[in-house]
């Protein structure tokens, strides 16, 4: 009877409501990295992979594309409104020039939100909903800022002493004259002088910047080279005083002094700066990737290459849930899937590509031993958001080599083999021979209606999001 048809249309429309409540999905997946690592185009490359999907982006390993299940992306407004906006659309407009540029890195917190229309892949569940909507937030943030994590573990004293080791390397210490000579004039126990606790901050700030343009990638604290909206904020005032830089006879901590003002300081940056980051933000991601440009490591030479495995020992920190761990103590955190992906893989050949990925599990593995990451699990590979090389052949000495071609960043035509990657943590002996290096290529021209040319962007997206487009 009518009414009856009636009825079952009702049921089903309240199902397929609810079916849609249901299947409707959300991810956060989180990208970070150290700063140059190549964030900025990796989401840029991201959001156009899925915008594009359908329009001639080359996506054969992901399985919803493959599969033509994919209906459609859109851009939606973010929900954090107070956090910066990814700027997708100047990216785009940098890339899209006659002389295509870089987009301009993001240096804070910045977030976009897409949505991702797409048709289930069982039968069953499209009876319930034709389409469903995976809300994707992607949340960009300097990895730098995980290279503070241990400092929770550290007291004003324990904390200056490691800068103090760290001030006396050799590759160091002429980067830190000035900052050392500063420090050596200071009384730290006289009442505190706040435009001198500056000055020393601003001279510890150009120690750090200078260390960072050196390749030197342990930096401490993080915000003091990305500050993003604390510049200028006392809370980043405050600098190391190692025991023995503190003048003779500075024992104890008289109240209002300089040294009494530093320790707070320090004491504050750990509780209204650090911890709220991990508390606010790092608890709500899904899923992370971490991006490494072991390529440029390999360029600049061992002590930078030794940095970034430290480097990496650090990150790795923010994601041990080990019982003793300090993320244990501070958050439970619900990353189920982790990556690390090298960067710029476009800078060597393709039968240098295994090379690079085992490479990088080496350095993570070396790191990864003592850690437990509970429940997640990690992937390793090598990509290239934005692929500004074409590969091709040429005879040398009798033989044929692959070669890269491409144009660096004046525009110039390049042709070059950049050298083997090693496949392990290098040896001594590969420095001293150093075969390796590349220049930076500027991005690829291309026609502005296409989808950017990558390197296993696709598989990426397949690790990270085909099971929640099911
Ligand atoms: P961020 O600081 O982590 O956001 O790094 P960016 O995304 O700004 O990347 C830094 C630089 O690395 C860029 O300006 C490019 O020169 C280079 N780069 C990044 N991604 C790629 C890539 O996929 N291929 C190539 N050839 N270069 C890249």
């Amino acid at each position: 009877s009518g009414l009856h048809q009636k009825t079952i249309k009702k049921i089903r429309s309240k199902a397929q409501l609810a079916a849609a409540r249901v299947t409707d999905r959300h991810v956060r997946l989180a990208v970070t990295g150290l700063s140059g690592a190549g964030k900025t185009a990796f989401i840029t490359s991201l959001v156009n992979q899925l915008l594009e999907a359908n329009h001639g982006a080359d996506l054969p390993f992901f399985s919803p594309a493959r599969q033509g299940r994919l209906v459609g992306a859109q851009r939606v407004s973010q929900p954090d409104l107070q956090l910066a906006r990814f700027e997708y659309e100047q990216g785009m407009s940098a890339l899209n020039q006659d002389c295509p540029q870089w987009p301009a890195p993001t240096r804070g917190v910045s977030q976009i939100r897409i949505n991702i229309r797409y048709q289930h892949a069982q039968r069953f569940r499209r009876l319930f909903a034709d389409t469903s909507t995976l809300v994707l937030d992607i949340i960009d943030y300097p990895g730098e800022w995980l290279l503070d994590l241990p400092l929770l573990g550290m007291g004003f004293d324990s904390w200056s002493a490691f800068c103090e080791q760290q001030l006396q390397q050799p590759e160091r210490q002429h980067l830190a004259t000035d900052f050392v000579a500063q420090l050596k004039q200071t009384d730290w126990l006289a009442a505190a002088d706040e435009m001198q606790l500056k000055g020393l901050a601003d001279a510890y700030r150009s120690y750090l910047h200078q260390c960072k343009r050196a390749g030197l990638e342990l930096i401490q604290p993080g915000r003091f080279v990305l500050p993003g909206e604390l510049e200028g904020a006392p809370i980043l005032q405050f600098v190391p005083v190692p025991e023995t830089l503190r003048k003779q006879g500075d024992k104890g901590v008289p109240e209002g002094s300089n040294l009494a003002v530093v320790i707070e300081r320090f004491r504050q940056y750990k509780e209204k700066v650090i911890k709220p980051f991990y508390h606010n933000y790092f608890k709500q991601f899904d899923r992370q990737i971490i991006l490494v440009d072991c390529l440029s490591a390999l360029n600049r030479g061992e002590q930078s290459f030794q940095e970034l495995q430290e480097a990496i020992n650090w990150l790795l920190k923010s994601f041990d849930y080990g019982n003793n761990s300090l993320v244990r103590r501070l958050f439970s955190s619900r990353i189920d899937k982790l990556v690390f992906a090298a960067s710029k893989a476009d800078h060597i050949t393709p039968d240098q590509q295994d090379n690079l990925i085992r490479l990088l599990e080496s350095m993570v593995h070396s790191a990864r031993q003592d850690i437990t990451y509970r429940g997640s699990k990690i992937q390793t590979t090598a990509l290239a958001a934005i692929r500004a090389s074409q590969v091709g052949k040429t005879e040398y000495q009798g033989n044929m080599l692959s070669v890269l071609r491409g144009r660096d960043l004046d525009g110039k035509p390049i042709m070059l083999y950049p050298g083997d990657v090693p496949s392990c943590c290098p040896r001594k002996e590969f420095w001293q021979s150093q075969q390796f290096s590349f220049p930076a290529f500027a991005p690829p021209k291309r026609d502005a209606m296409s989808a950017l040319p990558h390197i296993r962007m696709d598989q990426l997206l397949e690790f990270l999001l085909s099971d929640k487009v099911q």
